[in-house]
């Protein structure tokens, strides 16, 4: 960096730590910390050097300078999937034998009705999410007494961390005009623009939004801005054989609210996967350019695989949330690694909290963290440590729809956030060369240390 060059920048920062990784490479010294230099006006990373390397013109007392030579710098995380507004449920013990449903039963008894209480349990997802490191999130805006709502996107437009909001909607059998009504009404009063929060679509699943709600969705999407859609796909035993065999728990549940009928009968028990069964949406999603994303993809065979990469589909894995409904015992390991391989994008997110385990709802020390699912998955599978990366920053990126430089560091450009992640106790697994494998192996929560918006 050239010193003449940063008068031209009217607020320039200095962070001095022991490395600094994105998915594309790390940064570090064996003889010394390494210096970030950022020009806080522009947002955009001037320089990584050794620290002893910074000229002296740089070392002033006007200039602020953050030092946490016990960390390592990351771009702040994403998380692909949540659903804050159950935040306030709180996480819960489920036993996956009892399958799905007493679950959803408990989900729809217990989630937050009123303005008040929903808005209240947005904010407690996004300050959780934020102890986790987490600058953006795909939220599933969620609808109680089945009715969409757009107050998780108002609450999020009012925070500081960039958001698609997806509006959530159910159309199906007797209920599928109600349903495509509601999701229209809700996405016409919406219509509030904010510079990081986006709205979203998501038909909820296939075992409740039929082909024509899809589709639906799809038209809603594309006109009079393409904005993104995202479903859950194949992630149950019982999405499966409602959606193979038209029957089991998903069609008593449809049963008990009375929204079977034939048109519904018909719809499904071919015999098809539900990746199979969604097919043509994913096609016409991938012809009208409008992105999609499905989440969770518990269920994936070899021909689903070949659906997903000839769609464009994006995919988000949630780990700890499949390990929690024990997906990998009905249908075998998560395929993610083969995912990627195919050049499909594989975001990770952490579903709601429910999900996740007790010490996330710390009021002191808890989080919904991302950071958490890279550790579950290197300790899990042994993921390589830039692979997971990848899919906490730049896969996320691509399944919420945004710029892959928002999360990178290298000199030139413009992450939303940095944070740093406490290394000073290094475990004998990581790899000494590797930083990156210092945070995974580490046990400590990030902190933030700039945000783009600097509101954090
Ligand atoms: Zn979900």
């Amino acid at each position: 960096m050239n010193p003449d060059a940063l008068q031209a920048h009217a607020q320039p920062l200095i962070i001095i730590a022991r490395a600094a990784v994105d998915a594309r490479g790390h940064w570090s010294c064996r003889t010394s910390p390494v210096a970030l230099l950022l020009d806080q006006a522009s947002g955009k990373v001037l320089s990584i050097t050794p620290a002893s390397d910074l000229p002296p013109e740089l070392c002033r007392s006007d200039i602020p300078t953050i030092e946490r030579t016990d960390a390592v710098l990351l771009p702040g995380l994403i998380n692909a999937h949540t659903h804050l507004d159950l935040t306030d449920i709180g996480p819960r013990p489920h036993d996956p034998a009892l399958g799905f449903m007493p679950w959803i039963d408990m989900v729809r008894r217990e989630r937050p009705e009123t303005d008040a209480a929903i808005a209240a349990a947005v904010r407690r997802g996004i300050s959780l999410s934020l102890a986790g490191g987490t600058v953006a999130v795909g939220d599933i805006a969620g609808a109680p007494r089945a009715t969409p709502s757009t107050l998780p996107y108002q609450t999020l437009a009012e925070s500081p961390i960039a958001s698609v909001s997806y509006l959530e909607f159910f159309a199906i059998g007797n209920g599928l005009q109600r349903g495509k009504e509601a999701i229209t009404a809700a996405l016409a009063s919406s219509s509030s623009p904010s510079p990081h929060a986006r709205l979203g679509l998501q038909p909820h699943a296939p075992n409740t939004v039929a082909l024509t709600g899809y589709e639906h969705a799809l038209s809603l999407a594309a006109s009079p801005r393409n904005i993104p859609l995202c479903t859950h796909l194949a992630e149950s035993p019982e999405e499966r054989e409602f959606i193979a065999r038209a029957r089991g728990p998903q069609r008593e549940f449809l049963e008990s609210l009375g929204l079977w009928n034939d048109t519904l009968a018909a719809e499904v028990g071919r015999g098809l996967s539900p990746i199979e069964h969604l097919a043509p949406v994913l096609e016409s999603a991938r012809r009208q350019r409008t992105p999609f994303t499905a989440v969770h993809c518990n269920d994936v065979s070899d021909s689903d695989l070949d659906i997903l990469a000839r769609c464009g589909t994006r995919v988000v894995y949630c780990p700890r949330a499949s390990d929690y409904f024990a997906a990998p015992s009905h249908f075998g390991p998560h395929r993610y690694r083969e995912m990627l391989a195919r050049g499909i994008p594989v975001a990770l997110g952490t579903d709601s909290i429910i999900n996740l385990p007790a010490h996330a709802a710390d009021p002191q020390t808890g989080s919904i963290s991302i950071l958490d699912e890279m550790r579950h998955l290197h300790r899990r599978d042994a993921t390589e440590p830039a692979t997971l990366l990848a899919m906490a920053t730049l896969h996320g990126a691509s399944a919420l729809d945004a710029s892959p430089a928002d999360c990178r560091l290298s000199p030139g450009s413009m992450p939303l956030a940095i944070i740093a992640v406490d290394v000073s106790r290094p475990q004998s697994s990581s790899n000494a060369d590797d930083p990156l494998s210092w945070v995974l192996s580490a046990e400590s929560s990030p902190t933030w240390l700039w945000t783009r918006k600097n509101t954090v």
